[in-house]
């Protein structure tokens, strides 16, 4: 058994939300015993951990570690059509490599990321190579794009080896890239195991107008380059309304950008009991404009926050993400914050009974608040 004192405790615990001259006990890893220091003490080598603010360990909710090779190879502000493509011509190239996953996990882990929910687009092996390499704990979403072939069950048995301390799933990359039968089957293969799905959802400007008309420089761009797939009929809907047409949003789903989206699409995202990973400074990188993360936040949408790939942001700490959320959200509370990087991914990652909140029984893995956003 160790104590842990620290000068503060934001637990995101209902129960007790806020603990000053906190005192926690450890046993094996898990928190046996959470309270004022005075309540707790008397048990074990106590350890003093300063007068700072300790929050659950932070929950990245959006990463590729495969593309973690790409950090400072594309500059900022250039479109998502250029951007697009200086991905592509690298990735032609050069493959993702452990060394560089490794490193990209470092930087999260020192910043206090406790858990890491990844989408890998071929091989696992890097990303879960490097979550063990690094003792990180993480979820893999294997991503499945292009043509289904009717009736395929996605993703094949045994595509998804066990991660350490998390598990594996399942999800599409875009329903511009991704055809409806295989998004469809993706999804159900998740539902019937009861396991998260993602997607990246009205991220690029002109996805709207390509599902509203089957026209625009986004659907010019994936025409040139045969990424549109050949069974894609206009389904004469924004994209939000498209994704609930085929089934894809509901409580298991992670929808991720949501930037593209208007005031009924927020509507539907609300009824479909959806979370929505927000990914503010890969969206300034790339130029796709900004999320009407107020709206969202607003609406009562389940928030999460994910710093996306190197490939479209300056670093992997997850507190820059947090900081531009507040800008995106300045009437948002601290808590409100801190829920899109702890409470509310690990409920929509089913990772709630260990990651989340400071309780006990739970993992007892934690990060101290930067200074600059105490309240
Ligand atoms: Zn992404």
């Amino acid at each position: 058994m160790h104590a842990f004192r620290v000068g503060r405790i934001l637990t995101m615990d209902a129960q007790q939300p806020e603990i000053r001259d906190g005192g926690i006990l450890v046993c094996e890893g898990r928190i046996a015993a959470i309270g004022p220091w005075r309540d707790v003490a008397g048990d074990g080598q106590p350890h003093d951990l300063g007068p700072g603010t300790l929050v659950p360990g932070v929950i990245n909710a959006h990463t590729h570690l495969g593309l973690s090779h790409l950090a400072g190879r594309i500059p900022r502000g250039l479109g998502f059509p250029c951007w697009a493509d200086r991905l592509f011509s690298i990735l032609l190239q050069e493959k993702g490599t452990l060394q560089a996953a490794e490193s990209t996990l470092r930087a999260m882990r020192g910043s206090g990321t406790c858990f890491v929910a990844d989408v890998v687009a071929g091989d696992q092996s890097i990303a879960s190579r490097a979550l063990e390499a690094q003792g990180m704990a993480g979820l893999l979403f294997q991503e499945f794009a292009g043509q289904g072939r009717k009736g395929g069950a996605y993703p094949k048995a045994g595509a998804c080896p066990a991660v350490r301390s998390g598990s594996c799933s399942a999800g599409v990359h875009a329903l511009y890239s991704t055809s409806a039968v295989l998004a469809q089957a993706v999804k159900r293969w998740c539902v019937a195991r009861g396991r998260p799905f993602t997607l990246h959802l009205a991220e690029v400007p002109g996805e709207n107008e390509l599902f509203l008309s089957g026209s625009g420089p986004l659907s010019d761009f994936l025409r040139a380059r045969r990424i549109l797939p050949k069974d894609f009929s206009v389904p004469q809907l924004s994209a939000v309304a498209f994704a609930q047409e085929l089934g894809l949003l509901d409580a298991g789903t992670l929808a991720v950008h949501c930037v593209q989206v208007a005031e009924p699409d927020v509507e539907i995202l609300v009824r479909s009991g959806a979370s929505v990973c927000l990914c503010p400074r890969s969206n300034e990188w790339i130029g796709v404009g900004r999320a009407p993360a107020h709206n969202l936040h607003a609406a009562g949408i389940p928030l999460c926050l994910g710093t996306d790939s190197p490939a479209s942001n300056a670093d992997m700490d997850l507190w820059g993400e947090v900081r531009a959320a507040r800008s995106l959200i300045p009437s948002i509370s601290l808590a409100g914050l801190l829920a899109m990087v702890t409470r509310n991914p690990a409920r929509a990652l089913g990772i709630d009974r260990d990651y989340g909140s400071l309780e006990a029984g739970k993992k007892a893995v934690w990060a101290t608040l930067p200074a600059d956003l105490e309240d």
